[in-house]
């Protein structure tokens, strides 16, 4: 860590992360006159920012592009004095009463509490291609884009149970779901890996890796490349849709020396948004393996401010 400090900031409240947790939590710890400072991190705006459509997010009946939606967030936050800043924090010292994060620009925060709102970012197959194509035919959540491929052909890439999960899901729209899975072995629990088994829209793909996907006209993937790891042979599959569930990386490297965290990284929390730090609260994705949606990261960011409030209050 560089030394160099060019400032030195005392907050009340920090909020990490900018994803509708974050912003919720900013919403409403600024209407509690905690006047709250948000690191926007990146993406700012989170994971939405990176789709298109958002069509069940409520109070939206027509849908709204995930950027927009995220503006919207913003805004609101900001009218009633968020304070949001540009920037990411690269260490944290959870040690004293008085927390202190360390920014990319040489600023130092000293708070009374914290909100981790830094999500999750859902792990890729790490093609070229394939970041370009979110939102165009390649998707990292079945519950957000299933909608836009009813009786069209879609892949889901995975043999854990979010590829089971996503395959379900996906049998309400598609006319038919393969699952692409590198192995013959599945991570899945039996109970999933029977329900996709039996589900006769969905035909499952073994020993197989997708090493392309083509998307000629940038707006429509038409076909993916697999690649057979057993024979080593390619061929082309025609497609519509691409969903990758090859599971999530909550965002947590920061904390892992002072917040519990389970198996897989993410930051566990009770009573509500606490951490075993007291003045350290966690929502959004970054605790929730379970449900992911951008409207139970909000409603857990409002969790988050409350908490907060009440901690402050009896400091
Ligand atoms: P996971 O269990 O780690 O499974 C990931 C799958 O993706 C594995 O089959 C893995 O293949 C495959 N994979 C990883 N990297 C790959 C790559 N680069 N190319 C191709 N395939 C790749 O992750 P998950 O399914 O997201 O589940 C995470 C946790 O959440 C689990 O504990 C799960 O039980 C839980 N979960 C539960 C539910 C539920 O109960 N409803 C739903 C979703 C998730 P290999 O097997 O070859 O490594």
């Amino acid at each position: 860590m560089d030394n160099s400090i060019d400032k030195q900031i005392d907050k009340q409240l920090t909020i990490i992360g900018s994803g509708p947790a974050g912003l919720t939590a900013a919403l409403y710890a600024a209407r509690g006159n905690l006047n709250p400072m948000v690191i926007e991190g990146f993406p700012p705006g989170g994971q939405l920012t990176l789709t298109t459509d958002v069509e069940n997010f409520p109070g939206f009946p027509d849908g709204v592009m995930g950027p927009d939606l995220m503006n919207k967030f913003r805004e609101q936050s900001e009218k009633f004095g968020a304070e949001i800043i540009t920037g990411e924090v690269k260490e944290v010292d959870f040690s004293t009463k008085n927390f202190k994060l360390f920014l990319d620009n040489n600023t130092i925060i000293n708070s009374k509490s914290v909100i981790i709102s830094t999500g999750a970012s859902a792990k890729m197959l790490g093609l070229k291609e394939e970041s370009l194509l979110i939102g165009k035919g390649v998707s990292t959540c079945a519950t957000c884009d299933g909608f836009f491929f009813r009786d069209q052909d879609v892949i889901v890439v995975g043999g854990g149970d979010s590829a089971m999960e996503e395959a379900l899901f996906l049998t309400k729209f598609a006319k038919k779901v393969y699952i692409i899975h590198r192995r013959e072995e599945f991570r899945a629990s039996q109970i999933m890996l029977d329900r996709a088994k039996s589900n006769e829209k969905i035909e499952f793909i073994l020993n197989c890796e997708v090493i392309k996907i083509n998307n000629p006209n940038e707006n429509k993937v038409t076909d993916v490349v697999l690649k057979n790891n057993k024979t080593d042979k390619t061929n082309n599959m025609n497609i519509d849709a691409v969903f990758i569930a090859i599971g999530h990386i909550p965002n947590t490297s920061l904390f892992k020396n002072y917040l519990n965290l389970n198996e897989n990284g993410y930051i566990l929390t009770e009573e509500g948004t606490k951490t075993n730090i007291p003045g350290v609260f966690a929502c959004g994705d970054v605790q929730d393996w379970e449900y992911r949606q951008a409207i139970t990261a909000a409603g857990s960011g409002c969790m988050a401010a409350i908490d907060t409030e009440r901690y402050l209050a009896n400091l």
